[in-house]
């Protein structure tokens, strides 16, 4: 390996890193990791970190698990990848199987891809061919919920609704329609999670009217809006807006890129509230946060509207170069049967309650506005003042400073402005939840009370 010195100054004149003001980036030390050990990541001078955020969303048992690092290296004696055009492979097939039977009732289609943005992108093209063969080509709209985020390819933008990710596109994106989140801590209408629930349904329905004819699907990610600040939907809001798509007869379409696989304490959030989509985008947690691969697993009704000769060319045309790539599947493989041996979601539940009771002791703090978690997922939202609940100017880089003095404290993690995210990887035990939880409580006192 290169000397630390060398690595970080190819760091800074090679790399371009994403989400990244490079030239902060350029003053900033940085850390380089070489190595993880269970929820540890460790950097080139061997110092550990926990993992406060499963390296963004992703890690599911742990970094180097034995049976996933195993299954990878019996594939690898095999075959990495070969191609899914035309051809098929043995653990693409094993694991569309699986993906099916863990699926909400209805699911029957696997369509791989390879990350979530390209989950949501082949989401989006079949809800759009799939009206084209039902001789409503009219349909050429989405409708999707404010604060929204469903990657960063150019239809996936088209969905997003974080301004300050999103605005700039603007002029290339497609149609979309959108709603009232709620979010009901910083609502206008209520602060009780019922009416502003019941207030951004109404909403809902009457842009499904007004759409009428014109929308395609609605979009949404299911209970929690992720990178939109871990929006936490009050209970029946996705029930609600499942029970409009039906009576609006248009597709549902949720995106279980980040909440799928575990973490809001269910393997698919949907299953908190009975609800079953069209179409359900997987990504992050599938291969246990080790390798990219996405599915997109739909209904028959949508899958067989494809179906007919060659020359109807109703054909789905699309597809990426990696798609059912044998080193993924063989990773969610492995993933699916830790899942199933270990019983990881009930194993998880006293945990869960666990990190629910400890997330609350930060209201002691003067600048903690708004605590929400649900499952493995803790998201802290500071405030200048909990009267008013005032934003912080991001001049002030918030968020940012929380999460530099909390390495300090030896975990790692990424804000989403002035949200501190708490996300571990489900495998983390009582203890270490503990030595997290300190760290994050003692980085905020440190910053914003000192
Ligand atoms: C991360 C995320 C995506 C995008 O996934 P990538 O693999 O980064 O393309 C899409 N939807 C949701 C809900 C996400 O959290």
């Amino acid at each position: 390996m290169s000397s630390k010195q060398t690595l970080i100054r190819w760091d800074k004149q090679y790399l371009w890193h994403p989400f990244t003001q490079m030239k902060e980036w350029f003053e900033e030390e940085i850390i380089i990791v070489e190595r993880g050990e269970g929820i540890y990541l460790v950097d080139i001078d061997g110092k550990h970190y926990i993992d406060g955020i499963s390296s963004v969303w992703t890690n599911v048992h742990g970094h180097r698990r034995q049976e996933i690092d195993d299954a990878l290296k019996g594939q690898i004696d095999k075959i990495s990848h070969s191609t899914l055009l035309g051809y098929s492979n043995v653990p693409a097939i094993e694991l569309a199987k699986k993906l099916v039977e863990i699926t909400p009732e209805g699911l029957n289609r696997v369509f791989y891809s390879d990350n979530g943005s390209t989950a949501v992108e082949v989401a989006l093209k079949i809800a759009h061919q799939f009206w084209q063969h039902q001789g409503e080509a009219h349909r050429d709209t989405f409708v999707s919920i404010d604060y929204a985020y469903h990657g960063d390819t150019i239809g996936a933008v088209s969905v997003g609704k974080i301004d300050l990710f999103h605005k700039i596109f603007q002029s290339l994106l497609l149609p979309s329609i959108s709603v009232p989140t709620p979010y009901v801590y910083r609502s206008e209408v209520s602060d009780d999670p019922v009416e502003v629930r019941d207030a951004c349904l109404y909403k809902l329905e009457c842009a499904l009217q007004s759409g009428a004819d014109r929308i395609s699907a609605i979009i949404a990610e299911p209970i929690v809006q992720a990178a939109g600040g871990m929006l936490i939907a009050p209970d029946g809001f996705l029930r609600g807006v499942a029970d409009l798509s039906r009576k609006y007869g248009i597709l549902l379409i949720l995106d279980e890129v980040m909440t799928g696989l575990g973490r809001t304490g269910k393997m698919w959030a949907c299953e908190h509230e009975g609800v079953a989509p069209d179409i359900l985008c997987t990504a992050k947690g599938l291969t246990a946060g080790y390798l990219p691969l996405a599915a997109t697993v739909t209904t028959d009704r949508v899958h067989d509207a494809f179906l007919g000769e060659y020359h109807e060319m109703k054909t789905f045309f699309h597809g990426h170069t990696f798609t059912g790539n044998q080193l993924g599947c063989v990773a969610a493989l492995a993933n699916l049967g830790i899942f199933e041996r270990e019983n990881v979601i009930e194993k998880i539940q006293p945990k869960i309650t666990y990190f629910k009771n400890c997330l609350q002791t930060f209201y002691n703090l003067k600048h903690v506005g708004d605590i929400r978690t649900i499952g493995m997922v803790g998201a802290v939202e500071l405030v200048q003042n909990k009267t008013t609940k005032a934003e912080f100017s991001s001049q002030l880089k918030v968020g940012i400073r929380v999460c530099k003095a909390a390495l300090k404290h030896g975990v790692i993690l990424r804000p989403l402005v002035n949200t501190i995210v708490i996300m571990p990887p489900l495998s983390i035990t009582i203890a270490e939840l503990d030595q997290l939880i300190d760290a994050v409580y003692s980085a905020i006192r440190e910053v914003l009370e000192a």
